[in-house]
């Protein structure tokens, strides 16, 4: 029998051990890659036992889930529990959307994962793209962005990058695209065509760039990933106060043989 990513959410939020430990082998692995990514890797207990909290957003959607749709809520609540670092130079949405207004939405999606802190080859690698096409891209930007902001300097948009994911993450509307939309398109299932209204829509939307962006790292991030040792989960486990019941006595004995 399988037991999905929807059953572990349902057990975790009913508190039930087997749903943490589920949790704990697959998915610490994934935000221990995001802290190292992000630049905290010293937070992980602490976001751990944040998480474990029963009043953990990311265990409350009642809905059957995409696994992948998952992991990018995790993400974001890995992040919001890492301090938020104050930008020398403020730079909003507003401004940043009218500067990369003349765009395609791939040109955006280059530009926005770095927000993400990818550099030009590591979006590359995640957008299927050479890395020079993404840095010629990357530099147009810059000069989009110089000609609409008093103070520019080169890194400007990757040091605003936590709130410019912020902003975009609480500027959805009714007409933004769900999770599905997106997977299918880098699983290959379907293709804008066809869609023009939906591509339309994320074309003028930061939101639905961000979403999109963010399931494309979400990819990536579960590239190669393995689940913890049992030595290492035992450690989360009992950081949790999670025990495990033991298996009932004839299966130990049955086991024995
Ligand atoms: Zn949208």
């Amino acid at each position: 029998m399988i037991y999905t990513c929807y059953e572990m959410v349902q057990d975790c939020r009913a508190n039930k051990p087997e749903g943490w430990s589920y949790f704990i082998s697959n998915y610490v692995p994934l935000i221990r890659k995001l802290l190292a990514h992000y630049g905290d890797s010293a937070a992980l207990e602490r976001v751990l036992v944040a998480i474990h909290k029963p009043e953990s957003s990311i265990f409350q959607s009642l809905e059957p889930a995409p696994e992948r749709w998952f992991i990018a809520e995790l993400r974001q609540k890995v992040l919001a529990e890492t301090p938020l670092p104050a930008p020398e130079f403020a730079l909003d949405l507003e401004t940043a959307a009218a500067a990369f207004e003349p765009l395609t939405l791939v040109e955006k999606q280059a530009v926005w994962i770095q927000t993400m802190h990818y550099d030009a080859a590591e979006t590359g690698a995640m957008m299927r793209m050479a890395p020079k096409t993404v840095e010629k891209i990357r530099e147009r930007s810059e000069e989009l962005l110089r000609g609409k902001v008093d103070a520019w300097r080169r890194n400007l948009l990757a040091e605003n990058g936590r709130h410019l994911g912020q902003a975009a993450a609480t500027s959805g509307g009714k007409d933004c695209l769900p999770a599905k939309v997106f997977l299918d398109i880098l699983d290959g299932r379907t293709t804008w065509r066809g869609r023009e209204t939906m591509e339309q829509h994320v074309l003028r939307c930061w939101h639905c760039i961000d979403h999109f962006s963010r399931m494309v790292e979400v990819v990536e991030l579960i590239r190669g990933v393995q689940p913890l040792s049992a030595g290492e989960a035992a450690h989360f486990r009992e950081l949790l106060g999670i025990e495990l019941a033991k298996p009932p006595l004839w299966k130990r004995l049955m086991g024995r043989r």
